[in-house]
Protein backbone atom coordinates (compact mmCIF):
# COMPACT_ATOMS: atom_id res chain seq x y z
CA UNK A 1 0.00 0.00 0.00
CA UNK A 2 1.11 3.75 -1.08
CA UNK A 3 1.92 5.61 1.78
CA UNK A 4 2.69 9.61 1.71
CA UNK A 5 6.04 10.60 1.51
CA UNK A 6 7.13 6.51 1.04
CA UNK A 7 8.40 5.66 -2.76
CA UNK A 8 6.73 2.96 -4.07
CA UNK A 9 8.70 -0.01 -5.41
CA UNK A 10 8.60 1.10 -8.66
CA UNK A 11 10.11 4.49 -7.86
CA UNK A 12 12.72 2.73 -5.89
CA UNK A 13 13.13 0.68 -9.07
CA UNK A 14 13.47 3.71 -11.26
CA UNK A 15 15.70 5.57 -9.51
CA UNK A 16 18.32 2.61 -8.97
CA UNK A 17 18.37 2.36 -12.91
CA UNK A 18 18.70 6.09 -13.35
CA UNK A 19 21.74 5.49 -10.59
CA UNK A 20 23.09 2.60 -12.40
CA UNK A 21 23.08 5.04 -16.05
CA UNK A 22 24.57 7.50 -14.17
CA UNK A 23 27.12 6.04 -12.69
CA UNK A 24 27.97 4.41 -16.03
CA UNK A 25 28.43 7.72 -17.57
CA UNK A 26 30.52 9.27 -14.60
CA UNK A 27 32.49 6.00 -14.89
CA UNK A 28 33.88 6.96 -18.61
CA UNK A 29 33.90 10.69 -17.82
CA UNK A 30 36.85 9.88 -15.51
CA UNK A 31 37.97 7.13 -16.96
CA UNK A 32 38.90 9.85 -19.80
CA UNK A 33 40.16 12.43 -17.35
CA UNK A 34 42.64 9.74 -15.34
CA UNK A 35 44.07 8.76 -18.84
CA UNK A 36 44.52 12.20 -19.64
CA UNK A 37 46.27 13.16 -16.20
CA UNK A 38 48.50 9.65 -16.09
CA UNK A 39 49.87 10.55 -19.69
CA UNK A 40 53.10 12.22 -19.47
CA UNK A 41 53.21 12.29 -15.25
CA UNK A 42 54.88 10.15 -13.11
CA UNK A 43 53.39 7.68 -10.55
CA UNK A 44 51.23 9.56 -8.36
CA UNK A 45 52.44 9.86 -4.66
CA UNK A 46 50.62 10.22 -1.27
CA UNK A 47 50.12 13.38 -0.20
CA UNK A 48 50.58 12.47 3.66
CA UNK A 49 53.34 10.41 3.24
CA UNK A 50 54.89 10.40 -0.27
CA UNK A 51 54.63 6.69 -0.47
CA UNK A 52 53.36 5.13 -3.67
CA UNK A 53 49.60 5.10 -4.62
CA UNK A 54 48.11 2.09 -6.29
CA UNK A 55 44.59 2.52 -7.86
CA UNK A 56 41.45 -0.17 -6.66
CA UNK A 57 38.53 -0.61 -8.29
CA UNK A 58 35.92 -0.90 -5.94
CA UNK A 59 32.37 -1.21 -7.87
CA UNK A 60 33.25 0.36 -10.73
CA UNK A 61 35.02 3.35 -8.22
CA UNK A 62 38.42 4.05 -8.52
CA UNK A 63 40.35 4.75 -5.36
CA UNK A 64 43.65 5.04 -4.92
CA UNK A 65 45.34 3.74 -1.96
CA UNK A 66 48.78 4.38 -0.67
CA UNK A 67 51.22 1.27 -0.32
CA UNK A 68 52.51 2.83 2.81
CA UNK A 69 50.00 4.53 5.20
CA UNK A 70 47.36 3.07 3.82
CA UNK A 71 45.54 6.17 3.26
CA UNK A 72 42.84 6.28 0.90
CA UNK A 73 41.67 8.97 -1.27
CA UNK A 74 38.95 9.72 -3.65
CA UNK A 75 39.09 12.41 -6.68
CA UNK A 76 36.12 14.45 -6.02
CA UNK A 77 33.78 12.56 -8.76
CA UNK A 78 35.16 9.77 -7.49
CA UNK A 79 33.43 10.59 -4.23
CA UNK A 80 30.20 11.45 -5.82
CA UNK A 81 30.18 8.01 -7.58
CA UNK A 82 30.68 6.25 -3.80
CA UNK A 83 27.53 7.98 -2.79
CA UNK A 84 25.21 6.74 -5.55
CA UNK A 85 26.35 2.95 -4.91
CA UNK A 86 23.88 0.62 -3.54
CA UNK A 87 24.53 0.94 -0.06
CA UNK A 88 24.75 -2.94 0.91
CA UNK A 89 27.89 -3.17 -1.81
CA UNK A 90 29.62 -0.27 -0.10
CA UNK A 91 29.66 -2.10 2.53
CA UNK A 92 30.84 -4.87 1.35
CA UNK A 93 33.48 -2.96 -0.92
CA UNK A 94 34.88 -1.15 2.50
CA UNK A 95 34.74 -4.55 4.48
CA UNK A 96 37.31 -5.65 1.61
CA UNK A 97 39.78 -2.94 1.88
CA UNK A 98 39.78 -2.99 5.62
CA UNK A 99 40.57 -6.84 5.22
CA UNK A 100 42.74 -6.43 2.72
CA UNK A 101 45.04 -4.10 4.58
CA UNK A 102 45.86 -6.38 7.39
ZN1 LIG B 1 50.78 7.43 2.59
Amino acid sequence: MWEPGKPSQNENEYFARRDAEWLKQQRAALDRERAARASGHERLTCPRCGGSLYVRDVEHVKIDICDTCHGTWLDAGELEMVLHLPRAELLQAVHDLEARRR
